[in-house]
């Protein structure tokens, strides 16, 4: 039996998690700044996690929407303190694709409309809803036609919103782009895009499942631009590792829901619940948006010091938490020599170096991490004929 390797393989056998660091088979030690694509922001086996968990499957572990449980109410009272606010409602789901189709289908039924407007380089999900607001083509050409009606706009550009008309059924944008490099919406553009949607009666989703939950210095990173989305989806980090996903909703959008028009099995069962009901304690109680906040200050500065000289990189840029280097190289290299050294980081897009740790990262860590990424750098740079 063998498994289809659909992500590229690293070649190393993990064994163990703790904190900001993991394990391989022989005893090794690295700083996880890949973590599953941010998954494990709250660390590798995070105390309060395993403590709802433990305690969940001690009580009941599947369950029906259908019935009610404890670990509801306590999830919601939770989940009161960190929601995105004036958003009351919430809807569980297993993945952050899933929050995406939930969204999209909410949108048009909530408007009636057809037509979703994305943007270029945007990564929505892999699911045919999903995937038809994801830009890549290499994810996108080969499964068209796919769902809605979507157009691509350029992000970050303004005169491009005057494509969004009253034919539109939602807007769906990264607060901070992801996969395609790690960029973030300039808060102009963010402004105009809620002023446009507003304007012609388009729902404007924040896909928040890799920037949401802390990791950019705000809990939500809509927050850094001083707007209201109309839709919220979050995945990810919100489980503190367990794979659940959310999408959250204002009254006047979850009234209009009615039995049926979404659902999923295991959406919402008590082990998810009590996952989410744990990270959102941690976040709310150890401020950990805050740390996140300080921390990638810190982090952005040890880079542009030790990296700064360097004539591979390009720009090194983020929001808290959440970084890309910007290189000039396609970052193979840096990532096989940083994992050598014991650092394991991501790329996105062609050429960025992506940055992904958890919270609980030390000044020392990252530092490790820089020298070990310079090191990386420096052999891609005497390994490739400039440009
Ligand atoms: C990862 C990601 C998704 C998809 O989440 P899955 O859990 O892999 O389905 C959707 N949107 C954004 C912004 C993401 O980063």
């Amino acid at each position: 039996m063998k498994l289809i390797q659909l992500y590229g393989d690293r070649g190393l056998k993990i064994v163990k998690g703790e904190g900001q660091y993991v394990w391989d088979e022989y005893g090794k030690r690295y700083i996880d700044m890949h973590t599953g694509i941010g998954v494990a922001f709250l660390g590798h086996r995070n105390k309060t996690v395993i403590h709802y968990l433990q305690r969940q499957m001690n009580e009941i572990i599947t369950l029906s929407n259908s019935f009610s449980t404890p670990i509801r109410d306590e999830m919601l009272d939770a989940l009161d303190k960190v929601k995105p606010s004036a958003m009351d409602n919430v809807i569980l789901l297993n993945s952050g694709t899933e929050a995406v189709e939930a969204a999209l289908k909410t949108a048009r039924k909530i408007t009636g409309r057809k037509k979703i407007v994305a943007f270029k380089n945007a990564f929505h999900g892999r699911t045919s809803g999903a995937l038809s607001v994801t830009w890549n083509k290499r994810y996108r050409e080969p499964f068209e036609p796919l769902v809605s009606p979507v157009e691509f706009l350029n992000f970050n550009d303004i005169n491009d919103l005057s494509k969004i008309d009253n034919n539109t059924a939602a807007v769906i944008v990264e607060p901070v782009q992801g996969e395609s490099g790690v960029i973030p919406a300039k808060e102009e553009f963010m402004k105009a895009l809620r002023e446009t949607t507003e304007k012609v009666g388009a729902l404007l989703i924040v896909d928040e499942v890799q920037a949401g939950f802390g990791r950019t210095g705000k809990i939500w990173a809509y927050q850094h631009y001083g707007i209201t989305p109309d839709l919220v989806t979050a995945g990810k980090a919100i489980g503190g590792g367990f794979p659940v996903s959310a999408l959250f909703l204002p009254d006047w959008i979850a009234n209009k829901l009615e039995e049926g028009d979404h659902g999923s099995t295991y959406g919402g069962n008590p082990m998810a619940m009590a996952a989410v009901t744990a990270a959102s304690k941690v976040l709310h109680e150890e401020k950990v948006h805050e740390q996140a906040y300080h921390k990638g200050e810190l982090f952005m500065k040890i880079l542009r010091d030790k990296l700064g000289d360097l004539k591979s990189v390009r720009e090194i840029r983020g929001k808290g938490l959440m970084i890309g280097i910007d290189t000039r190289f396609p970052p193979s290299i840096t990532l096989k020599v940083a994992q050598e050294s014991g650092v394991l980081v991501l790329k996105a897009g062609a050429t960025v170096i992506r940055l992904l740790p958890p919270y609980m990262i030390t000044q020392e860590d990252m530092e490790e991490a820089a020298n070990a990424i310079r090191q990386g750098l420096l052999k891609t740079e005497s390994q490739r004929v400039s440009p």
